[in-house]
């Protein structure tokens, strides 16, 4: 039938927009360390920021005493605390609260938001009972911010701009720990701000806690993100800098990464014109959990509009951006009943499309399947991007001349957390698949992942120890 064909056919420009052959991740990967010298080399000289996090030093173990993180950046704000004995320990004894950040504090006032905050953290406090805690003098604390900003120092850092849904306006060019203690002050809490972190930066100082030979971490959550221990003096952009160690974090803000190698389809360029920052995030918005329902959605509704056959006449909602959920669309790409009676419930629940003939559903999958594997891949190779700028990719950059199996590979470790890598199986495994597809095996067994939890939370409040 015309119309079947007509469906099939926006499957298959699908497929070919979105292609992620081994030939076009490796040019994203070179691109990725492209970029990451040039933001290295002058400010503006990228759109990535390659930002400077002031964090020199990683946690080893020795820290001891209860410590405290607030972790603001995405669904969930969630509070935690830490109690470090002085010895460095596989388990790390601590408490999380989490709660969902009332969706109209994203976009009303620095005040509403930043109360908020104080009051969660008081009501956190208070609960800690009769306990040694509360004679306790001062509390550190680690803040977990995970928007992009220009850092002064380990504790202190102006708001460069507002991602995944957040837009208060009186916030941007206003140093975030200022506007925290401001509210501590307003509502009683006497708690210090010791560090300032990027969600990346608390991953990877608990993946570094946990394993010293970890070197970067990322996070594919509701957005994604990475950073990266880098040597000072290829920081060109700031000359001067002095570390005892020699080298800092850098936070790469690479959900703005952008290359024409990477695979866009015309859906993702609706989804970024309609979006609130236009041109912005591109990286982010062909990976992360916030878009790909969304990128997904645009292509059924395409579909619809191919073909009325298939799934009824146009539903309001789905024209409806962000409908379809990421983790929704997860459960619909990984639904394994014969009948795909999972699709059909959410197409149904969703848009409230009923009765979705069985062809297609089995399409449906496999939209959702295409725009999972295309984000994962890419993800890998932005990756081993990292990987080759700091000559961990067993190209040989930095030693030269050897031939690939000459190389003596270090042991690397990638910590990486968020909710898409996380709960997402078939996202993880494409993800390791294009990673040992691009380094090779023979590299790739050099190079670990290590899962960590609650890295931002917990990370944030390591740092708030090494640092207070
Ligand atoms: P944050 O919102 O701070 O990034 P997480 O790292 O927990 O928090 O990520 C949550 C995001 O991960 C959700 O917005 C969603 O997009 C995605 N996610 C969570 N669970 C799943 C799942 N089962 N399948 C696919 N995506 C998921």
């Amino acid at each position: 039938r015309r119309k079947w064909k007509k469906v099939a056919n926006v499957l298959k420009e699908l497929e070919e927009g979105c292609d992620t052959s081994v030939g076009r991740l490796r040019q994203v990967v070179d691109a990725m360390a492209v970029e990451m010298h040039a933001g290295l080399a002058s400010e503006g000289g990228s759109k990535l920021k390659m930002l400077l996090t002031y964090v020199d030093n990683l946690p080893n173990g020795t820290e001891k005493g209860p410590y405290y993180a607030l972790h603001l950046g995405g669904t969930n704000f969630r509070v935690t605390r830490v109690h470090l004995s002085g010895q460095p320990s596989p388990l790390l004894e601590h408490e999380v609260e989490r709660q969902p950040i009332p969706p109209h504090l994203m976009t009303s006032t620095s005040e509403d938001l930043f109360d908020f905050i104080a009051s969660s953290l008081k009501e956190f406090i208070a609960k800690e009972g009769d306990g040694s805690n509360t004679s306790q003098d001062r509390r550190e604390l680690g803040f977990t911010f995970s928007f992009p900003m220009k850092q002064m120092s380990v504790s202190s850092g102006i708001l460069i701009k507002w991602t995944k849904g957040f837009s208060i306006v009186d916030m941007v060019g206003r140093d975030v720990v200022a506007c925290l203690q401001e509210a501590f002050v307003r509502k009683g809490l006497d708690v210090h701000v010791a560090a300032l972190v990027n969600d990346t930066v608390g991953t990877l100082a608990v993946g570094h806690y946990h394993d010293p030979d970890t070197v970067a971490a990322i996070v594919i959550g509701t957005g994604t993100n990475a950073c990266y221990l880098e040597r000072i003096d290829a920081i060109i952009k700031c000359q001067g800098l002095l570390t005892t160690s020699g080298r800092m974090v850098v936070n790469m803000e690479w959900g703005n990464f952008w290359s024409s190698h990477l695979p866009r389809t015309p859906y993702d360029i609706e989804l970024d014109a309609e979006s609130p920052n236009p041109n912005d995030q591109g990286f982010e918005k062909m990976i992360s959990g916030m878009y790909l329902g969304d990128v997904v959605r645009r292509v059924i509704l395409r579909m619809s509009l191919e073909s009325d056959m298939l799934f009824g006449p146009i539903s309001t909602k789905l024209s409806t951006p962000f409908v379809l959920r990421t983790p929704l669309m997860a459960a619909m790409h990984e639904d394994d009943s014969p009948d795909l009676i999972e699709v059909a419930r959410i197409l149904n629940d969703t848009f409230e499309i009923p009765d979705v003939p069985l062809k297609a559903r089995k399409i449906v999958v496999k939209v959702c399947d295409v725009v999972t594997r295309r984000a994962a891949r890419l993800a890998a190779a932005g990756i081993v991007g990292i990987l080759k700028k700091i000559g961990r990719d067993g190209s040989g950059g930095i030693t030269g001349g050897r031939s690939r199996s000459d190389i003596k590979m270090k042991r690397t470790v990638v910590a990486i957390e968020g909710g898409l890598y996380s709960s997402y199986t078939l996202f993880r495994e494409y993800l390791h698949e294009a990673l040992n597809e691009i380094l090779g095996e023979d590299i790739a067994k050099h190079v670990t992942l290590n899962v960590t939890e609650d890295g931002s939370g917990i990370g944030a409040a390591l740092l708030a120890a090494s640092y207070s």
